[in-house]
Protein backbone atom coordinates (compact mmCIF):
# COMPACT_ATOMS: atom_id res chain seq x y z
CA UNK A 1 0.00 0.00 0.00
CA UNK A 2 1.20 3.68 -0.74
CA UNK A 3 2.80 5.29 1.53
CA UNK A 4 1.12 8.81 2.78
CA UNK A 5 5.06 10.36 2.11
CA UNK A 6 4.90 8.93 -1.36
CA UNK A 7 1.75 10.64 -2.15
CA UNK A 8 1.72 13.16 -5.55
CA UNK A 9 -1.54 14.05 -5.48
CA UNK A 10 -2.24 15.66 -1.47
CA UNK A 11 -5.37 17.56 -2.67
CA UNK A 12 -7.61 14.69 -4.54
CA UNK A 13 -10.51 15.35 -2.62
CA UNK A 14 -10.45 19.38 -2.56
CA UNK A 15 -9.96 19.30 1.37
CA UNK A 16 -7.12 21.90 0.85
CA UNK A 17 -6.87 25.03 -0.76
CA UNK A 18 -6.51 24.73 -4.92
CA UNK A 19 -5.05 28.17 -5.19
CA UNK A 20 -1.26 29.04 -6.22
CA UNK A 21 -0.47 29.71 -2.62
CA UNK A 22 -2.37 26.49 -1.51
CA UNK A 23 -0.49 24.37 -3.76
CA UNK A 24 2.72 25.94 -3.11
CA UNK A 25 1.95 25.22 0.70
CA UNK A 26 2.36 21.14 -0.75
CA UNK A 27 5.51 21.65 -2.21
CA UNK A 28 4.07 22.34 -5.61
CA UNK A 29 6.34 25.03 -7.76
CA UNK A 30 9.25 24.67 -5.72
CA UNK A 31 12.58 24.77 -7.27
CA UNK A 32 11.10 24.82 -10.63
CA UNK A 33 13.76 27.18 -12.17
CA UNK A 34 16.21 25.16 -11.09
CA UNK A 35 15.01 21.65 -12.91
CA UNK A 36 14.80 23.42 -15.92
CA UNK A 37 18.26 24.71 -15.56
CA UNK A 38 19.74 21.37 -15.44
CA UNK A 39 18.38 21.41 -19.32
CA UNK A 40 16.44 19.11 -21.32
CA UNK A 41 18.45 15.76 -21.51
CA UNK A 42 18.85 15.33 -17.63
CA UNK A 43 14.64 15.96 -17.46
CA UNK A 44 14.11 13.46 -20.55
CA UNK A 45 16.83 11.01 -19.19
CA UNK A 46 15.30 11.12 -15.78
CA UNK A 47 11.53 10.75 -16.86
CA UNK A 48 13.45 7.56 -18.63
CA UNK A 49 15.00 6.19 -15.83
CA UNK A 50 11.35 6.80 -13.72
CA UNK A 51 9.82 4.16 -15.58
CA UNK A 52 6.73 6.45 -16.27
CA UNK A 53 3.96 5.04 -18.95
CA UNK A 54 1.66 7.27 -20.20
CA UNK A 55 -1.42 7.44 -18.01
CA UNK A 56 -4.02 7.86 -20.31
CA UNK A 57 -4.62 4.15 -21.30
CA UNK A 58 -1.95 2.92 -23.84
CA UNK A 59 0.98 2.90 -21.57
CA UNK A 60 3.76 3.80 -23.53
CA UNK A 61 6.98 5.49 -21.68
CA UNK A 62 6.87 8.80 -21.38
CA UNK A 63 9.79 9.94 -21.28
CA UNK A 64 10.88 7.42 -24.66
CA UNK A 65 7.69 9.23 -26.06
CA UNK A 66 9.50 12.89 -25.27
CA UNK A 67 12.91 11.75 -27.02
CA UNK A 68 11.18 11.43 -30.12
CA UNK A 69 10.86 15.14 -30.88
CA UNK A 70 13.24 17.21 -32.60
CA UNK A 71 16.34 18.15 -30.34
CA UNK A 72 16.79 21.32 -33.38
CA UNK A 73 14.20 23.09 -34.97
CA UNK A 74 13.86 23.23 -38.47
CA UNK A 75 11.84 26.40 -38.23
CA UNK A 76 8.81 25.32 -37.06
CA UNK A 77 7.75 25.36 -33.46
CA UNK A 78 7.10 22.38 -30.98
CA UNK A 79 4.03 21.81 -29.08
CA UNK A 80 2.76 20.19 -25.80
CA UNK A 81 -1.21 19.02 -25.93
CA UNK A 82 -2.11 17.61 -22.94
CA UNK A 83 -5.09 15.49 -23.61
CA UNK A 84 -7.83 16.69 -21.04
CA UNK A 85 -10.78 15.18 -23.11
CA UNK A 86 -11.68 12.53 -20.75
CA UNK A 87 -14.48 11.09 -21.89
CA UNK A 88 -14.39 6.87 -21.50
CA UNK A 89 -16.91 5.46 -19.35
CA UNK A 90 -15.84 4.90 -16.10
CA UNK A 91 -12.59 7.28 -16.12
CA UNK A 92 -12.99 10.03 -13.46
CA UNK A 93 -9.78 10.31 -12.40
CA UNK A 94 -7.82 13.66 -14.48
CA UNK A 95 -10.93 15.10 -13.05
CA UNK A 96 -9.92 15.27 -9.85
CA UNK A 97 -6.53 16.40 -10.65
CA UNK A 98 -7.68 19.64 -12.50
CA UNK A 99 -10.63 20.52 -9.82
CA UNK A 100 -9.23 20.01 -6.69
CA UNK A 101 -4.86 20.08 -7.40
CA UNK A 102 -4.71 21.90 -10.93
CA UNK A 103 -1.13 23.35 -10.33
CA UNK A 104 0.31 20.33 -10.17
CA UNK A 105 -0.99 20.22 -14.01
CA UNK A 106 -0.02 23.81 -14.70
CA UNK A 107 3.67 23.38 -13.53
CA UNK A 108 4.02 19.58 -15.52
CA UNK A 109 2.73 21.36 -18.33
CA UNK A 110 5.79 23.98 -18.13
CA UNK A 111 8.73 21.53 -17.66
CA UNK A 112 7.51 19.40 -20.10
CA UNK A 113 7.57 21.80 -22.47
CA UNK A 114 10.75 22.67 -21.75
CA UNK A 115 11.84 19.24 -22.18
CA UNK A 116 10.40 18.93 -25.73
CA UNK A 117 11.78 22.69 -26.98
CA UNK A 118 7.98 23.92 -26.80
CA UNK A 119 6.96 27.36 -25.87
CA UNK A 120 3.54 26.85 -25.75
CA UNK A 121 1.41 24.37 -24.35
CA UNK A 122 -2.42 23.46 -25.26
CA UNK A 123 -4.67 21.70 -22.93
CA UNK A 124 -7.84 20.45 -24.54
CA UNK A 125 -10.45 19.47 -21.71
CA UNK A 126 -13.63 17.59 -22.42
CA UNK A 127 -16.70 19.51 -23.29
CA UNK A 128 -18.61 18.42 -20.03
CA UNK A 129 -15.77 19.23 -17.57
CA UNK A 130 -17.26 22.77 -16.92
CA UNK A 131 -16.18 23.48 -13.41
CA UNK A 132 -13.02 21.61 -13.94
CA UNK A 133 -12.05 24.15 -16.84
CA UNK A 134 -13.00 27.38 -14.76
CA UNK A 135 -10.62 25.64 -11.99
CA UNK A 136 -7.99 24.88 -14.20
CA UNK A 137 -7.98 28.37 -15.96
CA UNK A 138 -8.28 30.51 -12.59
CA UNK A 139 -4.66 27.82 -11.34
CA UNK A 140 -3.20 29.37 -14.78
CA UNK A 141 -4.36 32.86 -14.40
CA UNK A 142 -2.98 32.37 -11.00
CA UNK A 143 0.37 31.47 -12.49
CA UNK A 144 0.49 34.35 -15.30
CA UNK A 145 0.21 36.84 -12.37
CA UNK A 146 2.61 35.07 -10.42
CA UNK A 147 5.69 35.11 -13.14
CA UNK A 148 5.39 31.52 -13.12
CA UNK A 149 4.39 31.05 -16.75
CA UNK A 150 4.50 33.42 -19.68
CA UNK A 151 8.15 35.28 -20.54
CA UNK A 152 10.92 34.02 -18.91
CA UNK A 153 8.59 31.21 -17.05
CA UNK A 154 9.15 30.94 -13.21
CA UNK A 155 12.27 32.62 -14.10
CA UNK A 156 13.71 29.86 -15.62
CA UNK A 157 14.58 32.07 -18.81
CA UNK A 158 12.24 29.68 -20.83
CA UNK A 159 8.84 31.96 -22.08
CA UNK A 160 6.07 29.69 -22.19
CA UNK A 161 2.88 30.43 -22.77
CA UNK A 162 -0.47 27.73 -21.65
CA UNK A 163 -3.70 27.70 -23.54
CA UNK A 164 -6.71 26.21 -22.46
CA UNK A 165 -9.26 24.49 -25.19
CA UNK A 166 -12.83 23.37 -24.48
CA UNK A 167 -14.32 20.56 -26.34
CA UNK A 168 -17.99 19.87 -27.36
CA UNK A 169 -18.36 16.60 -26.15
CA UNK A 170 -17.36 14.01 -28.43
CA UNK A 171 -16.00 11.22 -27.42
CA UNK A 172 -14.09 10.60 -30.46
CA UNK A 173 -11.57 13.51 -29.74
CA UNK A 174 -9.85 12.15 -26.86
CA UNK A 175 -7.84 10.07 -29.50
CA UNK A 176 -5.02 12.17 -30.03
CA UNK A 177 -5.44 12.72 -34.24
CA UNK A 178 -8.79 13.50 -33.43
CA UNK A 179 -7.63 16.22 -31.09
CA UNK A 180 -5.55 17.67 -32.90
CA UNK A 181 -7.75 18.25 -35.62
CA UNK A 182 -10.32 19.68 -33.11
CA UNK A 183 -7.73 22.04 -31.88
CA UNK A 184 -7.31 23.34 -35.42
CA UNK A 185 -10.96 23.84 -35.41
CA UNK A 186 -11.94 20.68 -37.51
CA UNK A 187 -14.22 18.04 -37.43
CA UNK A 188 -13.08 15.75 -35.19
CA UNK A 189 -11.69 13.07 -37.14
CA UNK A 190 -8.72 10.65 -36.39
CA UNK A 191 -6.00 10.81 -38.78
CA UNK A 192 -4.08 8.43 -40.48
CA UNK A 193 -0.41 7.54 -39.13
CA UNK A 194 2.11 8.33 -40.04
CA UNK A 195 3.15 10.71 -39.62
CA UNK A 196 3.17 10.72 -36.16
CA UNK A 197 2.39 13.82 -34.12
CA UNK A 198 6.45 14.50 -33.19
CA UNK A 199 6.96 14.31 -36.56
CA UNK A 200 3.47 16.35 -37.58
CA UNK A 201 1.30 17.24 -35.14
CA UNK A 202 -0.45 20.37 -34.61
CA UNK A 203 -0.70 22.92 -37.57
CA UNK A 204 2.18 20.22 -38.86
CA UNK A 205 4.44 21.13 -36.37
CA UNK A 206 6.19 18.34 -34.31
CA UNK A 207 3.66 17.69 -31.40
CA UNK A 208 3.54 15.11 -28.32
CA UNK A 209 0.42 14.42 -26.66
CA UNK A 210 0.01 13.50 -23.13
CA UNK A 211 -2.45 12.81 -20.80
CA UNK A 212 -3.18 14.99 -17.59
CA UNK A 213 -1.70 12.57 -15.10
CA UNK A 214 1.23 11.66 -16.67
CA UNK A 215 2.01 15.68 -17.11
CA UNK A 216 0.47 16.13 -13.23
CA UNK A 217 3.14 13.96 -11.80
CA UNK A 218 6.41 15.11 -13.76
CA UNK A 219 7.02 17.57 -11.28
CA UNK A 220 7.04 15.63 -8.67
CA UNK A 221 9.41 13.05 -10.26
CA UNK A 222 12.06 15.37 -10.82
CA UNK A 223 11.90 16.52 -7.67
CA UNK A 224 12.26 13.44 -5.77
CA UNK A 225 14.13 11.33 -8.73
CA UNK A 226 13.39 9.37 -11.09
CA UNK A 227 15.15 6.35 -8.97
CA UNK A 228 12.27 7.21 -6.50
CA UNK A 229 9.71 6.41 -8.69
CA UNK A 230 10.57 3.64 -10.18
CA UNK A 231 11.30 2.13 -6.81
CA UNK A 232 7.29 2.17 -6.65
CA UNK A 233 5.50 -1.27 -8.05
CA UNK A 234 7.16 -3.47 -10.04
CA UNK A 235 9.99 -3.23 -12.87
CA UNK A 236 8.27 -2.07 -16.23
CA UNK A 237 5.00 -0.88 -13.79
CA UNK A 238 6.40 1.53 -11.93
CA UNK A 239 5.27 4.45 -9.76
CA UNK A 240 1.88 5.29 -8.14
CA UNK A 241 -1.70 5.65 -10.15
CA UNK A 242 -4.72 7.30 -9.91
CA UNK A 243 -7.37 4.16 -9.48
CA UNK A 244 -11.19 5.01 -10.45
CA UNK A 245 -12.95 2.67 -8.68
CA UNK A 246 -17.07 2.56 -9.62
CA UNK A 247 -20.18 0.35 -9.55
CA UNK A 248 -20.99 -2.06 -7.29
CA UNK A 249 -18.40 -1.58 -4.08
CA UNK A 250 -19.36 -0.46 -0.60
CA UNK A 251 -17.49 3.29 -1.29
CA UNK A 252 -16.76 4.14 -5.19
CA UNK A 253 -13.70 6.43 -4.98
CA UNK A 254 -10.89 7.97 -7.01
CA UNK A 255 -7.30 7.44 -4.94
CA UNK A 256 -3.57 7.49 -5.67
CA UNK A 257 -1.88 3.60 -4.97
CA UNK A 258 0.89 1.64 -5.56
CA UNK A 259 0.62 0.29 -9.14
CA UNK A 260 0.94 -3.84 -8.41
CA UNK A 261 -1.44 -3.20 -5.97
CA UNK A 262 -3.83 -6.19 -5.27
CA UNK A 263 -7.45 -5.78 -6.34
CA UNK A 264 -8.50 -7.10 -2.98
CA UNK A 265 -6.42 -5.06 -1.46
CA UNK A 266 -7.67 -1.86 -3.49
CA UNK A 267 -11.45 -2.77 -3.02
CA UNK A 268 -10.98 -4.05 0.82
CA UNK A 269 -8.63 -0.88 2.09
CA UNK A 270 -10.63 2.19 -0.11
CA UNK A 271 -13.87 1.22 -1.25
CA UNK A 272 -14.82 -0.62 1.85
CA UNK A 273 -15.57 -4.18 -0.16
CA UNK A 274 -17.63 -5.35 -2.28
CA UNK A 275 -21.62 -4.97 -1.91
CA UNK A 276 -22.50 -8.32 -0.46
CA UNK A 277 -19.40 -10.02 -0.15
CA UNK A 278 -16.94 -11.11 -2.13
CA UNK A 279 -19.21 -13.94 -3.24
CA UNK A 280 -21.56 -11.21 -4.86
CA UNK A 281 -18.58 -10.28 -7.18
CA UNK A 282 -19.37 -11.01 -10.95
CA UNK A 283 -17.35 -9.34 -13.04
CA UNK A 284 -15.08 -6.18 -13.41
CA UNK A 285 -13.80 -4.14 -15.88
CA UNK A 286 -10.23 -2.72 -14.52
CA UNK A 287 -9.48 -0.07 -16.74
CA UNK A 288 -12.58 1.80 -18.69
CA UNK A 289 -14.86 0.59 -20.67
CA UNK A 290 -13.08 -0.75 -23.93
CA UNK A 291 -11.11 -3.14 -21.72
CA UNK A 292 -12.15 -7.08 -21.73
CA UNK A 293 -14.08 -7.34 -18.54
CA UNK A 294 -12.69 -9.93 -16.43
CA UNK A 295 -14.48 -12.57 -14.41
CA UNK A 296 -15.38 -11.64 -10.86
CA UNK A 297 -13.69 -14.86 -9.16
CA UNK A 298 -10.45 -14.50 -11.71
CA UNK A 299 -9.88 -10.75 -10.21
CA UNK A 300 -9.36 -11.32 -6.96
CA UNK A 301 -5.89 -12.35 -6.48
CA UNK A 302 -5.66 -9.64 -9.72
CA UNK A 303 -2.77 -7.63 -9.64
CA UNK A 304 -3.75 -4.11 -10.36
CA UNK A 305 -0.58 -3.11 -13.17
CA UNK A 306 -0.22 -3.40 -16.88
CA UNK A 307 1.27 -6.70 -16.71
CA UNK A 308 -0.83 -8.23 -14.07
CA UNK A 309 -4.10 -6.93 -15.95
CA UNK A 310 -2.50 -8.53 -19.03
CA UNK A 311 -2.02 -11.78 -17.28
CA UNK A 312 -6.17 -11.72 -16.95
CA UNK A 313 -6.64 -10.84 -20.52
CA UNK A 314 -7.46 -7.78 -19.90
CA UNK A 315 -5.74 -4.32 -19.35
CA UNK A 316 -4.94 -1.34 -17.04
CA UNK A 317 -5.99 1.14 -19.50
CA UNK A 318 -6.42 4.37 -17.27
CA UNK A 319 -6.96 2.26 -14.20
CA UNK A 320 -11.04 3.30 -13.96
CA UNK A 321 -12.24 -0.18 -12.42
CA UNK A 322 -15.87 -0.70 -12.95
CA UNK A 323 -17.08 -3.49 -10.56
CA UNK A 324 -20.16 -5.54 -10.79
CA UNK A 325 -22.47 -7.68 -8.37
CA UNK A 326 -24.84 -10.82 -9.31
CA UNK A 327 -27.24 -7.82 -9.74
CA UNK A 328 -25.61 -7.43 -13.07
CA UNK A 329 -27.41 -8.47 -16.52
CA UNK A 330 -24.01 -8.74 -18.27
CA UNK A 331 -25.35 -8.68 -21.65
CA UNK A 332 -27.15 -5.60 -21.17
CA UNK A 333 -24.42 -3.83 -19.84
CA UNK A 334 -22.09 -4.63 -22.77
CA UNK A 335 -24.89 -3.87 -25.09
CA UNK A 336 -24.87 -0.24 -23.50
CA UNK A 337 -21.81 -0.32 -24.27
CA UNK A 338 -21.80 -1.19 -27.64
CA UNK A 339 -24.81 1.27 -27.79
CA UNK A 340 -21.96 4.32 -26.58
CA UNK A 341 -19.35 3.10 -29.15
CA UNK A 342 -21.99 3.46 -32.22
CA UNK A 343 -22.91 6.65 -31.03
CA UNK A 344 -19.12 7.53 -30.64
CA UNK A 345 -18.13 6.32 -34.07
CA UNK A 346 -16.65 9.69 -36.18
CA UNK A 347 -17.79 6.99 -38.99
CA UNK A 348 -15.24 7.39 -41.06
CA UNK A 349 -13.93 4.18 -41.81
CA UNK A 350 -16.38 1.29 -43.04
CA UNK A 351 -15.35 -1.44 -40.76
CA UNK A 352 -16.24 1.35 -37.42
CA UNK A 353 -19.19 2.89 -39.23
CA UNK A 354 -20.67 -0.09 -40.06
CA UNK A 355 -19.49 -2.47 -37.18
CA UNK A 356 -20.59 -0.74 -34.43
CA UNK A 357 -23.87 0.07 -35.18
CA UNK A 358 -24.41 -4.21 -37.16
CA UNK A 359 -22.57 -5.38 -33.57
CA UNK A 360 -24.73 -2.75 -31.02
CA UNK A 361 -28.24 -3.94 -32.76
CA UNK A 362 -26.93 -7.93 -32.27
CA UNK A 363 -26.60 -7.25 -28.96
CA UNK A 364 -30.15 -5.37 -28.56
CA UNK A 365 -31.60 -8.75 -29.91
CA UNK A 366 -29.11 -10.64 -27.36
CA UNK A 367 -30.02 -9.02 -24.56
CA UNK A 368 -33.79 -10.06 -25.18
CA UNK A 369 -32.69 -13.56 -25.73
CA UNK A 370 -34.05 -12.97 -29.27
CA UNK A 371 -31.37 -14.55 -31.49
CA UNK A 372 -30.08 -18.22 -32.84
CA UNK A 373 -27.44 -19.84 -30.88
CA UNK A 374 -25.20 -19.74 -33.83
CA UNK A 375 -25.30 -16.08 -34.16
CA UNK A 376 -23.34 -15.73 -31.00
CA UNK A 377 -19.96 -17.07 -33.18
CA UNK A 378 -21.08 -14.74 -35.87
CA UNK A 379 -21.08 -11.76 -33.21
CA UNK A 380 -17.68 -12.36 -32.21
CA UNK A 381 -16.33 -13.34 -35.84
CA UNK A 382 -17.96 -9.42 -36.72
CA UNK A 383 -15.73 -8.07 -33.47
CA UNK A 384 -12.81 -9.76 -35.51
CA UNK A 385 -13.51 -8.02 -38.90
CA UNK A 386 -13.60 -4.81 -36.86
CA UNK A 387 -10.62 -5.20 -34.75
CA UNK A 388 -7.57 -3.95 -36.01
CA UNK A 389 -9.14 -2.74 -39.20
CA UNK A 390 -9.81 0.85 -38.99
CA UNK A 391 -7.83 3.98 -38.54
CA UNK A 392 -8.44 4.17 -34.52
CA UNK A 393 -8.82 2.40 -31.90
CA UNK A 394 -12.41 2.92 -31.69
CA UNK A 395 -12.98 -0.03 -33.18
CA UNK A 396 -11.02 -2.21 -31.07
CA UNK A 397 -12.82 -0.37 -27.93
CA UNK A 398 -16.12 -1.32 -29.72
CA UNK A 399 -15.21 -5.06 -30.39
CA UNK A 400 -13.12 -5.62 -27.21
CA UNK A 401 -16.40 -6.04 -24.58
CA UNK A 402 -17.85 -8.40 -26.65
CA UNK A 403 -15.35 -10.26 -27.60
CA UNK A 404 -15.06 -10.69 -23.45
CA UNK A 405 -18.63 -11.25 -23.29
CA UNK A 406 -18.42 -14.14 -25.65
CA UNK A 407 -15.68 -15.28 -23.89
CA UNK A 408 -16.38 -15.53 -20.48
CA UNK A 409 -20.54 -15.64 -20.34
CA UNK A 410 -21.50 -17.22 -23.09
CA UNK A 411 -23.79 -19.46 -21.00
CA UNK A 412 -25.57 -16.34 -20.17
CA UNK A 413 -26.41 -15.94 -23.22
CA UNK A 414 -26.91 -18.91 -24.69
CA UNK A 415 -29.18 -19.64 -21.66
CA UNK A 416 -31.51 -16.37 -22.05
CA UNK A 417 -31.76 -17.68 -25.79
CA UNK A 418 -32.69 -20.97 -25.04
CA UNK A 419 -35.45 -19.77 -22.20
CA UNK A 420 -37.18 -17.24 -24.55
CA UNK A 421 -37.54 -20.03 -27.15
CA UNK A 422 -38.87 -22.23 -24.31
CA UNK A 423 -40.88 -19.49 -23.29
CA UNK A 424 -42.00 -18.84 -27.29
CA UNK A 425 -43.11 -22.28 -27.71
CA UNK A 426 -45.36 -22.74 -23.91
CA UNK A 427 -47.06 -19.53 -25.42
CA UNK A 428 -48.17 -21.37 -28.50
FE1 LIG B 1 -13.74 7.09 -36.91
FE2 LIG B 1 -14.30 4.66 -35.94
FE3 LIG B 1 -12.61 4.92 -37.93
FE4 LIG B 1 -11.91 5.78 -35.48
S1 LIG B 1 -12.28 3.68 -36.07
S2 LIG B 1 -11.58 6.82 -37.43
S3 LIG B 1 -13.91 6.50 -34.78
S4 LIG B 1 -14.80 5.46 -37.97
Amino acid sequence: MLKDEDRIFTNLYGMHERTLAGAQARGHWDGTAAIIKKGRDWIVDEMKASGLRGRGGAGFPTGLKWSFMPKETDGRPSYLVVNADESEPGTCKDREIMRHDPHTLVEGCLIASFAMNAHACYIYIRGEYIREREALQAAIDEAYAAGLVGKNAAKSGWDFDIYLTHGAGAYICGEETALLESLEGKKGMPRMKPPFPAGAGLYGCPTTVNNVESIAVVPTILRRGGGWFSGIGRANNAGTKLFAISGHVNNPCVVEEEMGISFEELIEKHCGGIKGGWDNLKAVIPGGSSVPNVRGENMRDAIMDFDGLKEKGSSLGTAAVIVMDQSTDMIKAIWRLSKFYKHESCGQCTPCREGTGWMMRVMERLVKGDASVEEIDMLFDVTKQVEGHTICALGDAAAWPIQALIRNFRDDIEDRIKHKRIAGIAAE
